[in-house]
């Protein structure tokens, strides 16, 4: 196959591999860069592999930078952008069922493409666009097809973590795992346990925000790999609901968690436990806590203009996008335009502060002083008060009296 009209993300970067053929080395494009350029979907970054060694391509361009030479990765300065260009490499080991013991750098395209996880991830793009199939990746592409490159069961037993992507890349691309390969999923689903939960995140996050979650979850829930994921095992029942929701749009992983949280019933509380084991990040833990409370909200029908402002922008927007799922969400432009009639959005827009109200009310610093703030923007959001200093100083002083 010949690509004739290369997507323009290629083109900067062409001249870098002519010059390395140009050298008397091989170059390709390779990965999930080949893969979504044959399916016209979009691309975000492309993949370089080469037969000349790191010390080589530092020798062939003036600028570099070791980004990881170790693993034979080293980035290329060219016209004010960075090319990852990786050696062609072979794996060995596998102690662990994660990580390669060894990595040996080759000089042969082929051996490279075997040790990549699917048919579809094992294409290579030349240049000038002929395209390089040694694994019957095309056909599997042409058949939407996610099929383990060599034995499934032994691909699995050197790195697990190629499961997960399996299901993940079923959502991504709308596609169907082979027979065989969804068969050696089923029987190494216990190996997912060794795997580093950040690397099973990545993934699994990425499933959430796929083109078809429902077919990267079914197969997610058939194979058994929840049972080895954190929080999840034994929560069939609870997971087996994700299937019978529609209008799946997650476009980040606020959302996606939040999904996976409101189907578990978590409250505030068991939500942070949960995300901690997936070790997210504590700021995707604030912001999927500040979103329960508005889901439930647009469950119940009841959204207070207090919810509204303690969740704030995003995470009110987000949660309409979980709500969705489940038919409880309100049109956008409604929910904002509701959101965005809140006298005050955030505690910095009230008429006063801890220093107007020591000054000027007379309120002695200390935890009097914090109640009095809280009770006023409560009643500012509501729009018991005017979100104004005069009225606002009388009322600390009237509450300060009553003690
Ligand atoms: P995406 O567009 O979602 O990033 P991708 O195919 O580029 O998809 P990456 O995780 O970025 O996926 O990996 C890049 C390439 O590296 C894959 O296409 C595949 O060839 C190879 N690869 C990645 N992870 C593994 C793995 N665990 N085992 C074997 N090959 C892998
Ligand atoms: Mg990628």
């Amino acid at each position: 196959m010949i690509i004739k009209h290369l997507p323009p993300i290629f083109e900067p970067a062409r001249p870098v591999l002519q010059k390395i053929e140009d050298a008397g080395f091989e170059a390709y494009f390779v990965g999930g860069c080949v893969r979504d350029t044959i399916l016209g979907d979009s691309i975000h970054d492309i993949d370089i592999a080469t037969s000349a060694y790191p010390s080589e391509i530092k020798a062939i361009f003036n600028r570099t930078v070791d980004t990881g030479i170790e693993h034979g990765t080293v980035m290329i300065l060219d016209h004010g952008t960075g090319y990852e260009t990786t050696t062609f490499r072979t794996e060995s080991g596998y102690q662990d069922f994660r990580r390669p013991d060894k990595v040996t750098f080759v000089r042969s395209l082929s051996e490279d493409l075997k040790r990549r996880d699917f048919t579809i991830n094992a294409l290579a793009l030349k240049e000038n666009g002929e395209v390089i199939d040694l694994f019957n990746g095309l056909d599997d592409l042409k058949h939407h097809l996610i099929k383990a490159v060599g034995d499934p069961n032994e691909r699995f037993h050197e790195d697990a973590l190629r499961m997960i992507r399996a299901v993940r890349f079923a959502s991504k691309l709308d596609f169907v795992i082979a027979a065989e390969t969804l068969a050696g999923i089923k029987q190494n689903a216990a190996l997912l346990e060794k795997i580093a939960v950040e690397r099973i995140r990545v993934e699994f996050e990425k499933l959430l925000m796929g083109q078809n979650p429902v077919a990267g979850l079914n197969e997610f829930l058939q194979t058994s790999l929840y049972q080895y994921c954190p929080g999840l095992a034994g929560k069939q029942n609870e997971l087996s609901g994700l299937l019978l929701l529609n209008n799946w749009q997650l476009w980040n992983a606020e959302q996606a968690w939040a999904v996976i949280v409101t189907q578990l019933g978590l409250d505030s509380r068991d939500a942070s436990k949960f995300l901690r084991s997936w070790k997210t990040s504590n700021e995707l833990i604030t912001n999927v806590k500040k979103m329960i409370p508005v889901i439930q909200g647009l469950r119940s029908k009841k959204l207070s203009p207090l919810t509204f402002f303690t969740a704030g922008r995003n995470a009110v927007q987000d949660a309409n996008q979980v709500a969705k799922l489940y038919g409880w969400a309100i049109p956008d432009e409604q929910l904002m335009k509701q959101y965005d009639s809140l006298p005050i959005k955030s505690g910095k827009e009230l008429a006063v502060n801890g220093g107007v109200l020591i000054n000027d009310a007379g309120v002695k610093p200390g935890p009097l002083l914090g109640k009095i703030i809280k009770k006023l923007t409560v009643q500012v959001v509501n729009g018991e008060l005017p979100n104004d200093r005069e009225t606002l100083i009388s009322e600390a002083e009237k509450i300060k009296k009553e003690g």
